[in-house]
Order: C-alpha cells, then structure tokens, then sequence
C-alpha cells in the first residue's frame, strides 16, 4: 500500500508498549484473524483523545495511515471497552492471560476468521464471570479450543502411542491421554481420572454460555487449568508469564 493510504479494521489490544514520552505501540488482533502493530500517538498524555480507546483489551474500530515502519493510529472509536477486565485484578489477571495466548497464536499476514470472534466472546465470558473457578474454566477452554483449531486438537479416547481405551494419564508433548504401559516410557507424563478426561473433552465442545453454567469442584479445575497451562506451553512453544502470574496468585 502506497504511504499516506488509510484503512479500517477492527481490533482487539492485545499489548502495549511504550514508545517515546507521548506514544505507544500497540499490538492488535484484527477482525480477520492477523496480528498487526500501530503507533498511538499521545495514548500516554493523561486524559489523551485516544488513551481510553486503545487500552487493553479493548475493542476498537481503527482507521489506520500508512507510516515509515509502522502504521499509525489515525482515529479510534470503542466498539467494547471490556471495562470490567481492568477494574477487577482477578478479571484483570485472567484477561491478561488470555490476550497473551492471542498474542502467541495469532501472526502478521496470517488471516483466519476463527481467531478473533472467539477472542471476543471469551473476553466478554470473564467479564460475565463471578467466579474463580469460572474463570479458570474459561482459560483452559481458550487454550485446548485455539490449539485444537491449529492442529493441536489433544486426543482423549485412546493411548496416543498404542491405541488402548485403558488410559491413566495425561502427556501434552504426546498429544493427550496415555495408557499405563506406555506411560512408563514417557517423562512427565500426569495422572489423569476419567472424569477430568470427561471435562477436557467437554470443554472442546461447550459454547462459553455452557461454561458459564456449569459446576464444577474446585479440585477438579485446578488439575484442569494445569493441564492447559503444560498444553499451552508445549504446544506454543514460549514462557507465558501473564499465565505463570495467573495461576501464582
Ligand atoms: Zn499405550
């Protein structure tokens, strides 16, 4: 695109970094599904026209011009604020957590149209959440749901290396459920019960207004957001801090 051309988008924030005394670079989740950067200038004046409207996790129409590296903000309306998200720690944290597994699954030039409508109902789910626990659900659901949508759908009926229905435990870097046998062989590999493969398997195929509605013991999702955060990890292949965070408090 010639410089000085503009262009609309719609965006999801996903990262905010400083830029100079005014500015800030933002880091984005387009509508359809690629990452983008844009500079905001003067987002860091108090009380500046666009420090509101580029916060994070807010959802904003873009009209975006062409720059020298970058491209820059050149105007900005909110669609969704998420103001929830940044006014509660633990629906602050939880958000947190899940812009940065965005952040990791989405890439520049990478168009796909599952990534940012999931990425908005799941922003909206934490702030229709009044529970720890169903906070924990949501993320563990996020994680297994995009790693699945990008081919790393965790297998949970049968051994990943044998086949046998008898499985007992859990290996993210083999893919899902193994059996005792095979187990041996394996590092890391976790115990799991049948009713936490039971919820794994749910959770893939649950809307968010499912997950809002279920009850669960508080055991049960620890193990669950555990399995996520080794899944996540393995399988995205970085240390995810706001995630290390999230479940350190
Ligand atoms: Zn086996």
């Amino acid at each position: 695109m010639p410089r000085g051309r503009t262009f609309r988008t719609k965006g999801i924030v996903l990262h905010k970094t400083k830029l100079g005394e005014q500015d800030i670079i933002l880091t984005f989740l387009a509508d359809d599904g690629s990452q983008h950067q844009a500079v905001a200038k003067g987002a860091r004046k108090p009380g500046g026209r666009l420090a509101a409207r580029c916060d994070l996790f807010c959802e904003v129409d873009f009209l975006l011009a062409q720059g020298r590296s970058l491209n820059v903000v050149a105007e900005a309306s909110l669609i969704t604020s998420h103001q929830v998200l940044r006014t509660n720690l633990e629906h602050m944290s939880c958000a947190s957590c899940v812009v940065e597994i965005a952040q990791h699954s989405s890439f520049e030039d990478a168009r796909d149209s599952f990534l940012f409508p999931l990425l908005s109902r799941v922003l909206l789910a934490i702030e229709q959440a009044h529970t720890t626990e169903q906070l924990d659900l949501i993320i563990t659901a996020y994680v297994f749901k995009i790693l699945a949508h990008q081919g790393w759908r965790a297998q949970l009926d049968a051994c990943v290396v044998c086949g046998d229905s008898d499985v007992s435990r859990f290996s993210a870097a083999m893919g899902g459920v193994v059996c005792e046998s095979c187990a041996s062989h394996i590092e890391g590999a976790e115990l799991i019960t049948q009713t936490e493969i039971k919820w794994l398997d749910a959770l893939l195929h649950m809307t968010f207004d499912q997950i809002l509605a279920v009850q669960i013991d508080k055991q049960t999702v620890l193990y669950l957001i555990s399995l996520a955060h080794i899944w996540a990890v393995t399988h995205l292949d970085c240390r995810l801090r706001a995630f290390e965070y999230y479940l350190s408090v």
